[in-house]
């Protein structure tokens, strides 16, 4: 029984992720998550940040901490 070989990429990170930018209020290409915001009480939520943003902040990334 031959099994079918999948060549699926293994978590590798979209570089052309789209969405909100925290930082300079926009949405943006190549956004990466900053931080995950934890609350007890209420939404708790995701904060990202652009390239750029990243660059000029000294942000890193969540996934390389
Ligand atoms: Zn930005």
């Amino acid at each position: 029984m031959a099994e079918p070989t999948y060549t699926q990429p293994a978590q590798e990170e979209a570089p052309r992720a789209f969405g909100w930018c925290h930082w300079h209020q926009g949405h943006s290409e190549g956004i990466r998550l900053i931080d995950v915001i934890e609350q007890g009480s209420g939404s708790g939520g995701t904060v990202f940040a652009c390239g750029p943003c990243i660059t000029v902040n000294g942000l890193i990334p969540f996934a390389d901490r």
